[in-house]
């Protein structure tokens, strides 16, 4: 009965982000390695901003990075509905039990006018701290039963407790904060009344979000006590940072994951980089699969330390797993971007695949997004236009012809054929060995710096390098 439940609860209002990422990943890492279930929860109350739009991209960017959930609103599951726009009915049983209980209340009052009280109370030099004296006032009877009203949660004023499993004991004094509204006079709940709910029902266990949320915590475990509910363990994560040492948010211009992967992330690199952002393997490794990270996970290895987000460094390990992937697997990934690129058609690529994978192979060893590789790939599709070679002197350029000559005679186009007549020719030929190779490298390519010359010449193909030298 004790088996771990944890959940992701997005709400849908946007694009998954780094620290939503991170999250999700924290979730899921758990629940894998304690053989427990991973939840997908939708917190689509806002219904203005929330979309199935965005949705249905938040699952796509959670399944891109591999995190896959055991239930919920597309997977199903035992205790659904998974979005909260669908449970409308749960929450307004728990809000009614509340109200048996005398620990909620009614308030005929507008969000406007609430407000206002709000304002009021700060302008007065109070903290804007509700009660129900304050708030039944507006219940006249001109309104009651004309308008819907709000539902206050009465708090219990006094020190509150709980154990996190990350930063230790926290304590939030009393007189922090007041009563607070649990369904708005729209007929929603507010996120911590929902969330409490939910985390209830659907028989979570362990919560584990970021430190933003430490002040809702507080109020949800004032409900929990007040509906005679235990409450799941929590874990608060902490912020993640920009360079500029600020908390990670819009300003930083940090993409989203969609954003990523767009411009040639590796889901690999992205989970690998992101599970480094406040976690760290037990033997101090940074380069971990999905299932290391799975079986040496745990929370105790979390930092309750603000963690830095590094775009250079996450950008390097994704170099590093475009250089370590199985080459087939980054070529189709980088297929998008070759098409787009107008290199070859969808077709082509497809037929002429076994070549593009080397293609690919010969550049990737310098790129550290996708998005890069076409400008790295140029020369291969469209000869050099008008090379310079006016810095060679006659030896140079009559070598290469003589070696051309030489070329013809390759009767097996490989590394091994290639990289024979290369040192046959280059045995007698009297010309500088760097000077030779730069020319041929500008002839055959246009440029002075690329792949491996002999993989260039064997990539291209005997033909096409007989005709470009041809222009010699
Ligand atoms: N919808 C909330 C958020 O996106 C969920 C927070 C929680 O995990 O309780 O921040």
């Amino acid at each position: 009965m004790d088996d771990v439940r944890v959940r992701f609860a997005p709400s849908p209002t946007g694009y998954l982000h780094v620290g939503g990422a991170r999250t999700a990943l924290f979730n899921f890492l758990f629940a894998r390695n304690k053989g427990g279930r991973f939840i997908l929860r939708i917190e689509d109350t806002d219904l203005e901003r929330s979309t199935r739009e965005h949705e249905r991209r938040l699952m796509d960017s959670l399944r891109w990075l591999k995190m896959e959930w055991d239930e919920g609103p597309d997977v199903g599951g035992d205790y659904g509905p998974y979005r909260q726009s669908e449970r409308l009915d749960i929450y307004n049983d728990v809000v009614r039990k509340l109200m048996e209980l005398g620990k909620a209340y009614e308030v005929y009052a507008t969000p406007e006018e609430i407000e206002k009280l709000r304002e009021d109370l700060i302008r007065s030099g109070n903290l804007p701290r509700y009660n129900r004296d304050m708030l039944t006032k507006f219940n006249t009877p001109d309104r009651i039963g004309r308008m819907r009203p709000a539902i206050f949660f009465e708090f219990e004023d006094k020190e509150y407790e709980f154990d996190d499993l990350i930063r230790g004991k926290i304590t939030f004094r009393k007189g922090a904060i007041g009563d607070f509204v649990l369904m708005r006079s729209n007929g929603l709940p507010t996120y911590n009344f929902a969330c409490v709910v939910d985390d209830h029902f659907m028989k979570i266990t362990h919560v584990i979000r970021g430190d933003d949320h430490l002040s809702n915590t507080l109020r949800q475990l004032a409900i929990y006590e007040a509906l005679g509910w235990n409450p799941p363990k929590f874990a608060h994560v902490s912020t993640i940072l920009g360079s500029d040492g600020k908390k990670l948010s819009k300003r930083h211009n940090v993409s989203s994951i969609e954003g990523y992967r767009d411009r040639g992330y590796m889901p690999e690199a992205m989970i690998n980089y992101l599970v480094l952002l406040g976690w760290s393997h037990p033997e101090g490794k940074e380069i971990m699969d999905l299932d290391e990270m799975i079986e040496k996970f745990s929370l105790d290895r979390i930092s309750a330390n603000p963690a830095m987000y590094d775009e250079g460094k996450l950008k390097w390990m994704n170099g590093y797993y475009i250089r370590n992937l199985d080459p087939r697997t980054i070529t189709e990934r980088a297929k998008k971007f070759i098409v787009k690129a107008g290199y070859l058609r969808e077709e082509e690529f497809d037929e002429k695949f076994e070549w593009v994978v080397k293609v690919v192979e010969s550049v990737r060893n310098g790129v550290n997004e996708l998005s890069e590789i076409p400008s790295k790939i140029d020369f291969y599709f469209i000869p050099p236009k008008m090379v310079d070679l006016s810095d060679y002197g006659e030896d140079v350029l009559s070598s290469l012809r003589g070696f051309r000559e030489e070329l013809k005679k390759v009767m097996e186009w490989n590394e091994e054929g290639i990289r024979t007549a290369f040192k046959e020719y280059l045995k007698k030929a009297k010309v500088k060995r760097r000077d030779f190779y730069m020319a041929l490298r500008l002839i055959l390519t246009g440029r002075t710096e690329g792949p491996e010359l002999l993989t260039v010449l064997e990539v291209l193909g005997k033909d096409e390098v007989l005709r470009r030298m041809s222009l010699l």
